[in-house]
This record gives C-alpha cells, structure tokens and sequence, in this order.
C-alpha cells in the first residue's frame, strides 16, 4: 500500500499542513482538503474515489475544484464516500448551485449517469474500493465524522481524522491484523488544550493519553498540527519520549 500526504501549503509545501488529504496508491483520496490543487491533472483524472471523513473546510476545500478539473475527462462518475450527514453537508452546502453546480444532476459528456455520485457509508460495515476494504468507524469531533481502517492485503493502515478522546477507533486498531500504521491528529500544543478540547482537536498530551488504549506498538504518524504551532506541537512530540511517534512527513510516499 502507498500512502502520500498531500502538500498544501504554498510557501512552506513540506511542513506545513493547512488542508487534509490523503492519497492511497494513486487512485483513493481519503479527503479531499487539497485534492483539487496538490496532483497534476494526469494525476487527478486517475482518482474516481474520494472517502471524505467529514465535512469540515480543510477536508473538503477543493473537492469542488477537483471534480470541475476531471469532469470533461470522465467516463465514469466520481464516487463519494461518506457517513449520511456528511453527505447531507456536501448536498446542503457545496454542491448546492450557490457556492458551486450540483455535480450530482450534471450529466457525463458521454451521457454514462452524473458526474457525481454518492455511497452513503454505515459505521462498522467494511466496503470495497479499488481492492481496498475499508471500515470506518465514528470519531468524537465537533461535527459527525469518521476515521477509517484501510485494508489491502496483508497490510492495514489507520487514519482517526480529527478527534478529541474517543474509544471506537482504538477498540478497531486493537482487532485489526497486519496494522502498519496509524495517522492521527495532533492538532494544538499541550497548553492550548481547552481550545483543543472545544475544537475537539487531540494535543501532545492527550495523544499520550489516548496511546494507552492501543494494545500493539507501531509507528504513529501525527498530521493536522496546525501551521502556526508546527514547531511546538512537534517538539511536544518528542518530548513524549515514545520511539513510535513521528510527525508525517508531507509528500513523502509511505510504502508497506
Ligand atoms: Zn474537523
Ligand atoms: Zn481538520
């Protein structure tokens, strides 16, 4: 399995991180916050499905521009997966024909269905995509949103998505076999845990805290630190003195 954060900031690409996205062997998004700005448009048009984890601005930023970019290449639709209420929130507030066109009622060139499709997904039930099988499972953030195993092989990778303390995807990790690795957010320094905790954000500390339901050590890869606390979040970090927490590196290709 590959996996590739992708870049999006414009001044410093490889170390700060304002949107979420995820690239998964060429063809999977998983978030869709610098989707439409980070890949050339070769790059793109290979990616007919995107997981959105929910429905917050640096997750979906540039889903819009995205689908606008590919639309006069595709021959199939683009594919949405999402827990309901975050479909609801794309419907309701971006593909509405007011901040963008309602993509899902334009139809393909070649007339093969709209160009945009939806796949409700139901928490705990496994689907497959692009011989991956994924499971998402609900995370405890502000607004409804799921982080997600993603299985190929004997290889399973896991991203939280943004999440405060919570259970469920500790208690996935711990059933999962061949876990690889975890990406997880870690989004605001130890002393702004109040603000961490109403944005429902993890920090330094609560990672560490939240570490201690996870039964296996493997890498944990920490993404989302917001770009004005890069540096502190980061020293933080490793001041937690656990070997097996590193921040992501943007761009890099992860391979397993
Ligand atoms: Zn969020
Ligand atoms: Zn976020």
């Amino acid at each position: 399995m590959r996996i590739t954060l992708l870049p999006s900031h414009c001044t410093h690409p490889e170390q700060l991180q304002p949107l979420t996205t995820f690239l998964v062997n060429g063809t999977v998004a998983i978030d869709a916050g610098c989707l439409g700005i980070a890949l050339s448009l070769d790059q793109q048009r290979r990616i007919h499905h995107i997981i959105i984890t929910h429905a917050h601005s640096d997750h979906t930023a540039t889903l819009p521009i995205f689908v606008a970019e590919v639309f006069p290449f595709l021959e199939t639709p683009i594919v949405v997966h999402a827990i309901a209420p975050v479909i609801e929130a794309l419907r309701a507030h971006i593909f509405n024909d007011a901040i963008w066109p309602n993509f899902g009622q334009i139809p393909l060139l070649n007339g093969a269905g709209p160009a945009l499709i939806y796949h409700g997904i139901e928490t705990g039930i496994p689907f497959e995509v692009e011989g991956l099988r994924i499971t998402m499972v609900q995370t405890n953030h502000t607004v409804p949103c799921a982080g997600l195993a993603v299985v190929e092989d004997e290889v399973t990778v896991l991203f939280t998505s943004d999440t405060h303390h919570t259970d469920d995807i500790w208690q996935l990790a711990n059933r999962l076999d061949n876990l690889k690795a975890i990406f997880v957010d870690v989004s605001y320094p130890n002393e702004l845990e109040n603000l961490a905790a109403a944005a429902k954000h993890l920090t330094p500390q609560s990672l560490d805290e939240e570490l201690h339901k996870l039964q296996q050590e493997i890498p944990i890869y920490a993404v989302h630190l917001k770009p004005q606390f890069h540096t502190q979040v980061s020293m933080e970090l490793q001041r937690l003195n656990r070997k097996n927490v590193f921040v992501a590196e943007i761009g890099r290709e992860y391979v397993w």
